[in-house]
């Protein structure tokens, strides 16, 4: 995987659009390095649902069948408590190949990720956390920190990670995937602008009993957000929006609790395979990046988890990032690429958060996809604004 050919990329941040660049750029012919400072891919399954035009990208590398026969496929999205009575995004009417939001788990998805790269010779450096970097010329000097467990002593007991070594990477390119705390974005000095106040929200996944047919639903309520996500293999997650600073473990009590706050007409889960509590800023980076360091995913914009939104627009940029580099092989070709691939991607995330001049122009050119709409509507609604109701 180290051959001796220049590398053309260091992708920084092993999340889904990390690997989905790596991979597409690998396909592309070009040498890639991957490094992550975690220890491996999530077991959590955070980002649930896969957009068709995600599901498109997916069939250009190769891996939608895959994909399709672990998830589960979700033509419909009900909205209720938004606008009058309910109504719903009807993901079986567009003209998409595929017309359905697809439910994989991110953890899942990024295993199938993870194989694909492999079956390139790719494999992803884990433990290795990029520390810095700087540029002469056409080439970037990447400083990479080394990460091992190292025991805490008799005090505290357990492990904590410790910097065991350092060594260069010397590549032509940093994609910065790294994730919301981004050293890619904060080495380049770009700036982060809040677009909306924190959210909090508690997450619940659950078994519950086969051939149930489950509903997606999104819900606005006095006590705030709440959605319903049917999962494969007869899960269901709920997530509820709490007091921003609520803390403390929750379990199955809290869940039945919440249900019969929400009035959900259901049978009261009587386990859990999975909870947490999280809070969101949504927000989105000044720039997507300078010269030959582009950023794309979490390391660009952060929203909240009911549009299903920042992993699908990661990928769409992974996709990006990757032709462009690829295409882009003299110097006055990559600035005009980075130029345009920034101004199409601010302005389409100014528009789904709901903040800039952009959202007019893009909606008159019918340029965002149903599930953008959908997202920006929310972001809208949960602005204080009222929301429409979204065409397909
Ligand atoms: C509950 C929940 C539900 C969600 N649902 C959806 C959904 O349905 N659809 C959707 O589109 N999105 C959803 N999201 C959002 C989605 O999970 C994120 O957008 C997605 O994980 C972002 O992917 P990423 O690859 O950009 O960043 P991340 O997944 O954050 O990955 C960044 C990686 O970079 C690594 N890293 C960080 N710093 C460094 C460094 N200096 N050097 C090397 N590596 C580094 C980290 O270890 C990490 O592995 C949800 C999120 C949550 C929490």
């Amino acid at each position: 995987m180290f051959g001796h050919r220049p590398v053309t990329a260091l992708v920084a941040g092993a999340g889904p659009v990390g690997l989905f660049a790596a991979l597409s750029l690998a396909q592309r012919g070009q040498s890639v390095r991957l490094i992550d400072r975690g220890v491996r891919t999530n077991f959590e399954s955070y980002a649930l649902a896969l957009h068709p035009l995600s599901l498109s990208l997916l069939e250009g590398i190769g891996l939608v069948d895959e994909a399709l026969a672990l998830g589960l496929r979700v033509p419909r999205v009900m909205m209720e408590g938004f606008d009058g009575n309910p109504w719903s995004v009807e993901l079986s009417a567009s003209s998409s190949r595929f017309p359905f939001l697809l439910i994989l788990p991110q953890g899942r998805f990024e295993g199938l990720l993870v194989r694909a790269l492999q079956k390139e010779g790719v494999e992803v450096e884990w433990n290795r956390s990029l520390a810095g970097f700087d540029q002469s010329g056409d080439r970037l000097h990447c400083q990479i920190d080394h990460l091992g467990d190292q025991a805490m002593g008799y005090a505290v007991s357990g492990m904590s990670r410790m910097k065991v070594g350092r060594s260069r990477i010397e590549a032509s390119y940093i994609l910065g995937t790294d994730g919301i705390w981004s050293t890619v974005r904060r080495e380049l000095g770009i700036g982060w602008k809040r677009t909306a106040r924190e959210r909090a929200f508690e997450l619940y996944e659950f078994p519950v009993r086969e051939s149930r047919e489950i509903l997606a639903r999104v819900i606005r309520k006095d006590h705030g957000l709440m959605s319903i996500w049917p999962l494969p293999g007869n899960r269901i997650r709920m997530t509820f929006e709490v007091p921003v600073g609520s803390d403390g473990e929750i379990g199955v009590e809290d869940l039945r609790a919440r249900c019969l706050e929400h009035e959900i007409a259901m049978d009261m889960p009587t386990e859990l395979s999975w909870s947490s509590r999280m809070e969101f800023v949504p927000g989105m980076a000044e720039s997507m990046g300078r010269d030959r360091c582009w950023l794309a995913g979490d390391s660009a914009h952060r929203t909240l988890p009911q549009g299903v939104q920042s992993m699908n627009g990661g990928l769409v940029e992974a996709a990006l990032v990757a032709s462009r580099i690829s295409d882009a092989a003299d110097a006055h070709l990559q600035a005009a690429a980075f130029e345009d691939y920034a101004a199409s991607r601010l302005d389409e995330w100014e528009f789904m958060l709901g903040v800039g001049a952009a959202e007019v122009e893009q909606d008159r050119r019918g340029s965002i996809p149903a599930t953008g709409r959908l997202h920006q509507q929310l972001m809208k609604s949960w602005r204080g604004g009222a929301p429409g109701k979204v065409a397909v």
